[in-house]
């Protein structure tokens, strides 16, 4: 079973996020459970809450089609102990928001070192804020994204996601999301089936398809290789279509988050039509 869905607005409260979702006619869906450009939020409400498990319920949304996302100003790899220290009680904050709504993941961009420690102490660092994170919580599953690789972001060899993930105590509660966009930007090709089969083989070999938990499904306006940060609608930009009509006829990508984040949001209903169409293509 596929769960197809996009980043939705929660504007108006996380439960708006359901309905939005609902509306696409998805089966997964992500959203930020706060501001994602503020440190601080008001903490989620009883009644807001409520209202989120409610909306869930009555749209047939489960936590395995759910992928929040946390906060863009994060950075669990800071080299500075200050702001390292606020990106980790920010991030503590996202978790517990998270398990608060009932949910079981929880998508984050790795770091950055800022060309002021090298790329195994930031990646150690990384680690070592989701232990403790997970520390804090009970059933939140932290899931790190692979990064296009734009400036002194970490994450967009799939070897540096294997080493936070051998520096995570609780390997039950770690795990990733392959943005597509990302991949390709950070040097994965992924224009033909051969090169897709290629991607994952090395994806398999180096972290592996239990650690998968969710997918970022975004064709590229940047060039292979560019470590440039640019999505596109799919099947409009540098990687064209084949990638997803491939991922939707693969059981390696069943049961987990398959979430757009692409450009237009008033095509994203057919393409979330098009890609559940492609499974049986
Ligand atoms: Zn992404
Ligand atoms: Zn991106």
């Amino acid at each position: 079973m596929k769960y197809i869905g996009a980043h939705v607005s929660a504007s108006g409260g996380v439960e708006q996020a359901v309905i939005r979702a609902h509306e696409l006619e998805a089966t997964a869906f992500a959203l930020f459970t706060k501001n994602q450009r503020q440190w601080k939020a008001a903490p989620l409400s009883a009644e807001t809450i409520n209202a989120f498990k409610a909306a869930c319920e009555k749209y047939h949304f489960g936590p395995q089609q759910i992928l929040p996302h946390d906060s863009f100003l994060i950075n669990l790899g800071h080299p500075e102990a200050e702001p390292l220290e606020k990106s980790r009680a920010a991030f503590i904050d996202e978790m517990q928001r998270a398990e608060q709504l009932g949910l079981t993941l929880l998508n984050f961009h790795p770091g950055s070192h800022l060309n002021k420690i090298d790329e195994e102490a930031c990646l150690k660092r990384i680690a070592e804020s989701v232990n403790f994170a997970l520390d804090k919580t009970s059933q939140v599953v932290a899931v790190i994204e692979n990064t296009a690789g734009q400036g002194s972001n970490l994450g967009f060899r799939f070897e540096h996601l294997a080493t936070i993930i051998e520096h995570v105590e609780d390997k039950s509660r770690v795990g990733v999301c392959i943005d597509t966009c990302h991949a390709f930007a950070g040097g994965y090709d992924l224009r033909t089936e051969a090169a897709c089969e290629e991607t994952f083989a090395e994806f398999e070999r180096i972290v592996g398809f239990q650690y998968l938990r969710g997918m970022h499904l975004n064709d590229a306006k940047s060039a292979f290789g560019s470590r440039v940060d640019r999505h596109h609608s799919l099947g409009e930009g540098n990687i064209g279509k084949t990638p997803f009509s491939w991922l939707m006829k693969d059981a390696r990508f069943d049961g987990i988050p398959l979430i757009l984040e692409t450009i237009n949001p008033d095509i994203w209903k057919d393409e979330i039509a098009w890609l559940k169409a492609e499974q049986k293509n």
